[in-house]
């Protein structure tokens, strides 16, 4: 009994040093597993703010960046790579294409069509699309929500979307908050439709004042007038409106049309294709602008590329 005692006093005091190492061993495990954290979380901030400042750029070194290699041209620089197409690449490679396809030494002229969209613009679309060439269109901005995607169709195919007053109002005849608003409002539903503010506009009835152009300026818009009128709202035929254009048509004409009537419609189906045969490119009034060396500024009026 008495040695029974004794040993089980032996095994108890074993079993308490045991324990007690076990507790020291994982005691200074945990403060060392605790410090090293510390000083791990600690580090960034120390180094960041005071032992290491962030490098101040040496002159000599941006002087010298590591040369890039010039990239050779590529044997056939007529093909483009081709990503994964997104509407807005597509748009940029399709104007990509087609302005280096234009001669600036060959005759152009802007075909504009006022007062859409409408019911027939997306049949000016289809024959514009059938001959690969492009427009510019002054839009009625209260009109664009009912078309927006003809309206967008348009400018992502490469054509100008710009702004032909909310209401087709006569600015002459309006204060100048309102012109503000009748332009400003239009600009805003054609950058909600297209993501682009537009760079031109044209008072309906070609009827401009100071304000107007005041206006514009203040709106970052050129205004545009035409050279040449179809006079396509007056009740003529296809034919007659046909003939006067040809018969007047000169390089750097900017041609008064309109996507309202069916008429239109049917003349611009032969005069698209014998204009090109005629040798003209059809360009948009601000490429017609550029390749003029015409530089659009904003509040001035321009009629032609000449
Ligand atoms: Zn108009």
């Amino acid at each position: 009994m008495h040695q029974n005692t004794q040993r089980t006093n032996i095994i108890k005091k074993s079993l308490y040093i045991t324990l007690v190492l076990i507790l020291l061993a994982v005691i200074s495990l945990l403060i060392v597993s605790i410090f090293q954290v510390l000083v791990r979380g600690y580090e960034p901030a120390v180094i960041d703010s005071h032992i290491t400042p962030t490098p101040t750029p040496i002159p000599a070194l941006m002087a010298t960046p590591k040369p890039v290699p010039t990239p050779e041209p590529a044997p056939d620089s007529g093909v483009l790579p081709t990503p994964e197409p997104t509407p807005e690449v597509l748009q940029t490679f399709g104007l990509a294409d087609r302005k280096s396809r234009i001669d600036p030494t060959l005759p152009m002229v802007a075909l504009t069509f006022d007062d859409g969209p409408g019911r027939f613009t997306n049949q000016v679309l289809d024959i514009l699309e059938q001959h690969d060439v492009v427009a510019t269109f002054y839009v009625i901005g209260e009109q664009v929500g009912r078309y927006k995607d003809t309206v967008l169709r348009a400018f992502e195919m490469g054509s100008e979307i710009a702004n032909h007053t909310w209401s087709h109002r006569a600015l002459n005849r309006i204060s100048a908050e309102s012109i503000y608003q009748q332009l400003k409002d239009t600009s805003d539903i054609i950058e909600s439709v297209t993501g682009a503010l537009p760079t031109s506009m044209r008072p309906p009835w070609g009827l401009s004042n100071a304000n107007v152009l005041r206006i514009s300026k203040d709106l970052n818009m050129s205004v545009l007038f035409w050279s040449l009128d179809s006079s396509d709202y007056l009740n003529r035929s296809p034919d007659r409106i046909y003939d006067s254009i040809m018969e007047e048509v000169k390089d750097k004409d900017i041609i008064l049309l309109h996507d309202t009537y069916e008429r239109t419609l049917e003349t611009i189906e032969r005069l698209i294709p014998d204009l090109i045969d005629r040798g003209f490119q059809l360009v948009t009034v601000s490429e017609l602008m550029y390749f003029s060396d015409i530089e659009l500024e904003p509040g001035k009026s321009y009629s032609h590329g000449r």
